[in-house]
């Protein structure tokens, strides 16, 4: 069974266009809208010789009405079925009450977590990636999925153990 990546974060953060690079694809829409991505997308990625699916998501929304509802069926389902969460994060917009929302609900599910400090290019890799220690799932992975930096080493840390 090939090992399951899912992408998750508020809207905005970067997860489709680490998906399209993840998988080499443009299937996944890449837009300054929040919220474009509708559905599950599913493609596939390699690391070296080894092979994964990665599952781009758009079901978190920032939902005023309550904590619960942050997370859509389809998104929980995709965490659900995932071996690992890459869990993207916006490094310079700092972490946001949204992002302690989804981070709470991510405790909650029991997943293997990684948070991804995605747009960290020409940001302090360090303290870009210190700033989201209080979410509370272990240490930051900086990473700029428009330039590629620190993928390699995302998805070496990913693909641990699974
Ligand atoms: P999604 O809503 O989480 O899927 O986010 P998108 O992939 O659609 O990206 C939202 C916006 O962030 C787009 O304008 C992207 O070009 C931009 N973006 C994504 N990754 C990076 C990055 O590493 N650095 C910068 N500066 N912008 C990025
Ligand atoms: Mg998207």
């Amino acid at each position: 069974m090939l090992p399951v990546i899912a992408l998750v974060g508020r809207p905005n953060v970067g997860k489709s266009t680490l998906f399209n690079l993840l998988t080499g694809t443009r299937d996944a829409l890449v837009a300054d809208q929040p919220g474009l991505t509708r559905d599950r997308q599913y493609g596939y990625g390699k690391l070296g010789a080894i092979p994964y699916l990665v599952v781009d998501t758009g079901g978190l929304v920032d939902d005023a009405q309550g904590v619960e509802q942050l997370m859509a069926r389809q998104t929980l389902r995709a965490i659900e079925d995932a071996d690992r969460v890459l869990f993207l994060v916006d490094a310079r917009a700092g972490s946001t009450p949204s992002d302690h929302h989804i981070a709470r609900n991510l405790r909650r599910l029991g997943k293997q977590v990684i948070v991804v400090a995605n747009k960290a290019e020409g940001l302090d890799a360090t303290s870009a990636a210190a700033e989201f220690y209080p979410l509370g799932l272990g240490d930051p992975q900086p990473i700029s999925a428009v330039r590629g930096d620190g993928v390699r080493a995302l998805m070496e840390r990913a693909l641990e153990d699974v």
